[in-house]
């Protein structure tokens, strides 16, 4: 009987605990309902903590030609123009509201020497936006927010795993899950529930994610129902460390290109300026000197190529590599300490801008970057496809569940800029957390079904069983996890073609049967190897989306390349790719139309050409 399971009532459940988790927590509560939070890690560990280089958002502090029309502008061009044209214009013109009262709620950013918040230059943004704290944005981002969250009164369930998500018809009711420590299943009822789980990185080799980012907010409002779009479009940062091998894919924030960082090849060659996009040809320098004039602060100066989008100065790196002209290890060189030609005490400099990059190439590659350069290759960062979304209301395809942050899709199209995400996370987040908490005040109690419950419990347990009956002979999740990750890495990575995917959706085939049969040994007590069992069914389930996804869509565009349709296509330009679960179980393909937009924002794009 479900009864014999912990029963937790909310009105407004939130799932995950990073900035869009936080967020909409703290607007659910300000309107005065019930707000419960579950996550998976200690609170203040979300992967959200690790961003580094900032949040973006047009407060014109450092250049007064910003405003909320040129930061639309520069998302959309980033984005190739297949983004949610409304979620990209409320993101901009609400950013600069969410970051002031962070800083109204005690959030320390660094400052200009007139005491403004200081902002810096990023990827794809015309002026200086990003504000930050060092690089070290998103630490402080989580601790305002928490402290917020804590005095509002929020219930917190850490180290809980929600495994499916409760209906009651079409309407989500609430989730099931257990808490990691004990192994104990529980029932979280809710009158509405905001998925906040963040990103997939986990489902790659390399990846600068952190463990718990193994899609499972997708996959969970995916089997609820609900339709995931562009999944097609994972980001792969231009800059991870690719050496020592046990730091493989950790991030090396762009922050380190904003403040004057130079990519260069085996023969010392500036290769970025080998290869500008026509697009971006008139806002990008065509010499040094330019390039680092606009690092240093020259408002007349235009962006470095090292500054272009992450998709291209990403594939820029692989045609180095590939082409014989790598470092040592597999990728390129990255320099910050050329800088010391430019200014004096570059290297006091240098550790006070960039004081986690230093701290972490000395520490893990035994690598001064104050004297010498960094070797970094692409690493599996961001994912901007997900879960579909009302844009105003952030309410999927199934009523009662609502999404916010790198969960959902829309915003950044089909490239995401630098720093767009932690401002993502708090206009989203926000809105997420107000509308979940009108729409619990307008539906009454929510019903769960103890048949839903059982079989959930049933099939979570499952891999306990077969550890059993088959005396340790069955295979474990390790495995199977490891074959997927080099599936998504080798066959639908950075550069992907028609038959590499379809292999790849036969091989993921294969891993869903060998997930099926996984035995885990042991207790239920902090058994990770039974943790690994239950988040393959949400890897699994996001890498078909891509693959699926990534087949759909012929053309290139954004983070995603395809080497046998190289070019854009105008009309795979005016659609987004939506996956549902058929019927019958199967996942479905479709394309939908993009909505057409409104003659105003169609004005603001031409004029910031
Ligand atoms: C190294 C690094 C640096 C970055 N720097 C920047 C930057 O400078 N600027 C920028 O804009 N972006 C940056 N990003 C991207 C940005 O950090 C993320 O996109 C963003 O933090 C995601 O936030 P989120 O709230 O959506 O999810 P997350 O912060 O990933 O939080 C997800 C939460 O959901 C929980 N969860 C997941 N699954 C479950 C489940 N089944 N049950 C219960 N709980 C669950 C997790 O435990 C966690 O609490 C960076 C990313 C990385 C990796």
């Amino acid at each position: 009987m479900a009864t014999n399971y912990e029963t937790l009532e909310y009105d407004v459940l939130i799932i995950g605990a990073g900035g869009a988790g936080l967020r909409a927590a703290i607007e659910a509560s300000a309107a005065r309902v019930k707000v419960g939070m579950v996550c998976k890690s200690l609170l203040g560990k979300a992967h959200t903590v690790m961003a580094e280089g900032g949040m973006a958002a047009a407060l014109a502090d450092v250049d007064d030609r910003d405003g909320w029309k040129v930061h639309f502008s520069d998302t959309m061009r980033g984005g190739q123009y297949v983004n949610n044209w409304r979620m990209a214009e409320l993101h901009a013109k609400e950013a600069p509201d969410r970051v002031r009262e962070l800083e109204a709620w005690g959030a320390v950013f660094d400052r200009t020497p007139d005491g403004k918040i200081l902002q810096r230059n990023f990827g794809g943004h015309r002026y200086p936006r990003l504000a930050h704290v060092g690089d070290r944005t998103g630490l402080e981002l989580i601790r305002t927010l928490q402290d917020q969250g804590i005095h509002l009164g929020i219930e917190v369930n850490m180290e809980h795993t929600i495994v499916t998500l409760l209906k009651d018809g079409d309407r989500v009711t609430g989730a099931f899950g257990y808490d990691r420590e004990r192994g104990r299943f529980k029932i979280f009822r809710a009158k509405a529930v905001v998925l906040a789980t963040g990103g997939i990185g986990r489902s790659y080799k390399i990846s600068s994610n952190s463990w718990d980012c193994t899609g499972d907010g997708q996959s969970l409002a995916y089997h609820a129902g609900a339709e995931l779009v562009d999944m097609e479009f994972v980001q792969f940062h231009p800059t991870g460390m690719i050496w020592p091998p046990s730091v493989t894919g950790m991030l090396v924030t762009e922050g380190v290109r904003g403040e004057g960082g130079v990519l260069r090849n085996k023969d010392g060659r500036r290769f970025m300026f080998d290869d500008i996009p026509e697009n971006y040809k008139a806002q990008t320098a065509d010499n040094e000197e330019e390039g680092w004039l606009y690092c240093a602060g020259d408002r007349n100066a235009r962006r470095p190529p090292e500054l272009l989008t992450r998709d291209h100065v990403a594939r820029c790196i692989r045609r180095e590599v590939q082409a014989g002209r790598g470092s040592p290890h597999g990728g390129v060189f990255l320099d910050i300490s050329w800088i010391k030609e430019k200014i004096p005490n570059a290297a006091e400099h240098i550790k006070r801008k960039l004081p986690s990059m230093y701290h972490q190439f000395l520490a893990l590659a035994n690598v001064d970057i104050t004297r010498e350069p960094m070797e970094v290759g692409p690493t599996t960062h961001y994912i901007m496809g997900g879960v579909r979304v009302n844009s105003d209301t952030q309410m999927s395809t199934v009523p009662g569940l609502f999404a916010a942050g790198e969960v959902t899709a829309g915003l950044h199209g089909a490239n995401r800029l630098g720093g767009n995400s932690l401002s993502d996370l708090v206009v989203f987040g926000k809105r997420a957390g107000e509308y979940a908490a009108k729409f619990a005040r307008e539906h009454g109690a929510a019903r769960v079904n103890d048949d839903q419950v059982e079989e959930a419990a049933r099939r979570a347990l499952e891999p306990f069983s077969r550890g059993a009956s088959t005396g340790g002979n069955a295979e474990g999740p390790y495995q199977v996890q490891y074959d997927l990750q080099e599936t998504m890495q080798n066959l639908v990575g950075i550069v992907r073609r028609e038959e590499e995917m379809v292999r790849a959706l036969d091989g993921i085939a294969k891993l869903n049967e060998r997930a099926g049969r996984v035995a885990v040994y042991g207790h239920r007590e902090f058994n990770p190897g039974w943790h690994t069992a239950l988040d393959l069914k949400h890897m699994l389930t996001v890498s078909e989306a891509i693959a699926r996804s990534a087949l759909e869509r012929k053309e290139s565009r954004g983070g995603h390349f395809r080497d046998d349709f190289p070019g854009k296509d105008a009309a795979c330009g005016r659609m987004n790719v939506v996956v549902w679960k058929g019927a019958g179980g199967a996942m479905q393909v479709r394309r939908q139309p993009i909505p057409e937009m409104p003659a105003e924002l169609k004005q603001i794009i031409e004029e910031m050409k």
